[in-house]
Order: structure tokens, then C-alpha cells, then sequence
């Protein structure tokens, strides 16, 4: 196999792993908003569900909402759920959307140790999509740093 190849290959792999390791506690936990799986692919584009249902990972710099400096909120791609406040938002660098706080009762967490990592997974509380991951070396208030996949979020401007 070429580089390349390979690449797609791990990446499947690795996406597959993750499906596997989160379809049991992601998704038999129970949410407000659940779909069948078919319903979620009529609904989402193909990279929206990878991210969401999926637990993929779009690649960094590809969102337009890296960009996104109006004020407004961050809704979930899955549910129209407002998320986070363009208040908290803020340049991390990574080139994910991120944040340093989310909206009250936005999301939940739990903990992710895929690819032989420990890491804290983010959802949304309503359908249970996956967002992303949160760590501590954000910024002041909170030190936290929600670093979100654009695809999982879509942007709504203030009126
Ligand atoms: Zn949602």
C-alpha cells in the first residue's frame, strides 16, 4: 500500500473502532431526539453524520465557521439545539471552532480513551451527536477549551 492508502486504510479502521467503542453508551443511553440511523442519513450530509453519528473527525481548517466572527449561537447540526454563544468563542489555533464555555444544559460529556488517549468526549444533551472533545488549556473564565467539529455545528446569526 501506498501512504496514501494506508492512511485510508487507518482512517477507516480507526472509524470503525470508534463506532464500535461508542455505539453501546452513546447511543442506549436514550435522548429527547433519536432517529434511526436511516433517518439520520436523510437528514445529515455524509460528513455531518460521520461527525455526529459517527464519531469522525473532520479535518482541520476545512470549516467555514473557523472564520465565523458575527454574533450569534452555534446550533447542533442533528437537532437545531443552540449550543454555544459566538460570546465564548475564541482563536485556539487548532483549526476547529472553539469555545471556552457552552450554552447551560447544551451538552454532556463523557470520557473517550480511543486511539490510547484519555480525552473527554462532547455531545449534545437533546440527540446525543457527537461535537467534539473538551480540554483544559483554554482560556480565561473558564481554562476550558471545546474544540469543535464545524460540521456537527451550524451558525446562527443574531437577528
Ligand atoms: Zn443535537
Amino acid at each position: 500500500m501506498n501512504r496514501r492508502q494506508t492512511l485510508r486504510a487507518g482512517a477507516s479502521l480507526l472509524g470503525l473502532l470508534a463506532a464500535t467503542r461508542f455505539a453501546v453508551p452513546a447511543f442506549a443511553a436514550g435522548f429527547p431526539v433519536e432517529r434511526s440511523e436511516a433517518e439520520w442519513r436523510a437528514l445529515l450530509s455524509p460528513a455531518a453524520y460521520k461527525v455526529l453519528r459517527e464519531h469522525g473527525t473532520e479535518r482541520a481548517h476545512t470549516s467555514p465557521l473557523n472564520g465565523e466572527k458575527r454574533a450569534g449561537r452555534f446550533v447542533c447540526a442533528g437537532c437545531d439545539l443552540p449550543l454555544f454563544s459566538s460570546q465564548t468563542k475564541f482563536e485556539s489555533g487548532t483549526g476547529w471552532p472553539s469555545f471556552f464555555e457552552p450554552l447551560p444544559d447544551a451538552v454532556g460529556t463523557q470520557v473517550d480513551t480511543a486511539y490510547g488517549m484519555r480525552r473527554t468526549e462532547v455531545h449534545c444533551r437533546r440527540c446525543g451527536g457527537h461535537l467534539g472533545h473538551v480540554f483544559d488549556d483554554g482560556p480565561r473564565p473558564t481554562g476550558l477549551r471545546y474544540c469543535m467539529n464545524g460540521v456537527s455545528l451550524r451558525f446562527e446569526p443574531a437577528a
